[in-house]
C-alpha cells in the first residue's frame, strides 16, 4: 500500500462546500481520459472469490471480548489497538508488517469517529490471488497484502498513479468496512449489499475535506480496468452477488459527477458517463448519502 487511508470524520455531509485540490482532480481527469496503462494482474472484491484458505484461516476465531491489557479470543496479538474496540492484529508474515502499520491512521479514525457495537480487527494477510474480504464470525476485516499491492501496480506508468492507485487502495477498505458496519452495527440493507457497501465508501468519501472525489474516481477508473481485462460480462458474473466491473465503474463515475456537477463536468463532456445517467447522479448520490446518514446515526459519533 501506497499510502494509507487519513483521518476523516464519516459524519459531513457532500452538501458542504467541497474544499477539493483542484489540481488532483484536473490530474486524475487527464489520466483517467488517457485510457488504460498496462494492467497487472489483480485480483480484488467482486473479481474473484474470497480464497478459501485464507477464509479457513479465520473460521477458527471468534470476535474478542474486550478487557483492558486481555488479548483477543482469537489468540493473535495486537499490532494496534485502539481505545474503542478496533484493532490490528499482529500478521503472521513479518513481510506483511509495513502494510498493517500503514493502516494505523484507517483504524485509528474508525476507532475516533465510531461507537461500534462488537469488535472490529483488520488482518493483513496473503491470499494466494483471491479478493479482500469481511469475515463476520470473526468481524475481520482481510487486507490481502498480495491484491492490493496489486492494485498499486495496475496504474503503473499512468499520468496520476499515485492518486489512482492510492484512491483505489482506500476505496477497497472503506468497501470492507461497509460490510463491517452493516454486520456489526445490524444495519438494515434494502437491495444488494454490495451496491450498499460501494455506496457506503462514497459516503465516506464525499464527507471529506478534500480528496474524497479523487478516491471515488480512481476506484472508477481500477472498475473500467478490471472490465476491460474481463472484456465481456459471463452468466457467472451476471449471476453474483456484485453488480459487474463496468457498471460500478459508471456508477461510481455518477456519484462523483453528482457531488460536485460543476467541477466534474469534464465527466460528461469526455464522453466517461452518458448524458442520461448524468441527469439523475446528483439525486441518486443525494439519496445515497441521506440514507447512509441516517443508517450510521448512533454509530458515528
Ligand atoms: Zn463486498
Amino acid at each position: 500500500m501506497n499510502a494509507p487511508v487519513a483521518p476523516a470524520r464519516p459524519a459531513a455531509r457532500h452538501t458542504a462546500p467541497l474544499h477539493l485540490l483542484t489540481k488532483g482532480i484536473v490530474a486524475v481527469g487527464a489520466a483517467v481520459s488517457m485510457g488504460c496503462g498496462p494492467l497487472a494482474s489483480a485480483r480484488v472484491e467482486g473479481i474473484a472469490p474470497a480464497p478459501r484458505a485464507a477464509i479457513a484461516a479465520f473460521d477458527g476465531r471468534r470476535p474478542a471480548v474486550r478487557a483492558e491489557g486481555e488479548r483477543g479470543s482469537s489468540g493473535a496479538a495486537d499490532l494496534w489497538r485502539g481505545s474503542g474496540r478496533v484493532r490490528i492484529l499482529e500478521p503472521r508474515n513479518p513481510a506483511h508488517r509495513e502494510m498493517a502499520k500503514a493502516l494505523v491512521p484507517f483504524a485509528t479514525a474508525i476507532d475516533k469517529s465510531m461507537e461500534l457495537r462488537g469488535e472490529l480487527a483488520f488482518s493483513v494477510a496473503d491470499c494466494e490471488g483471491g479478493s479482500p474480504f469481511y469475515h463476520p464470525a470473526s468481524q475481520t476485516i482481510v487486507v490481502c497484502e498480495d491484491a492490493m499491492t496489486a492494485v498499486g501496480r495496475l496504474f503503473a506508468g499512468r499520468r496520476s498513479e499515485a492518486e489512482l492507485s492510492t484512491g483505489a487502495q482506500e476505496f477497497i477498505l472503506l468497501h470492507e468496512l461497509g460490510h463491517a458496519l452493516i454486520h456489526i452495527q445490524q444495519l438494515p440493507v434494502v437491495g444488494r449489499e454490495e451496491d450498499a457497501a460501494d455506496q457506503f465508501a462514497v459516503h465516506y468519501s464525499l464527507g471529506r475535506e478534500s480528496g474524497g472525489l479523487v478516491r471515488v474516481l480512481a476506484a472508477a477508473e481500477f472498475f473500467g480496468a478490471m472490465s476491460d481485462r474481463s472484456g465481456f460480462v459471463s452468466d457467472r458474473e451476471a449471476a453474483g452477488e456484485h453488480a459487474t466491473p463496468r457498471q460500478r465503474m459508471f456508477n461510481l463515475r455518477c456519484w462523483a459527477y453528482g457531488a460536485s456537477p460543476s467541477r466534474l463536468e469534464w465527466v460528461v463532456t469526455d464522453g466517461l458517463l452518458p448524458e442520461s445517467r448524468a441527469a439523475r447522479c446528483p439525486t441518486e448520490v443525494a439519496a445515497l448519502d441521506r440514507a447512509w446518514s441516517a443508517l450510521l446515526r448512533g454509530t458515528v459519533r
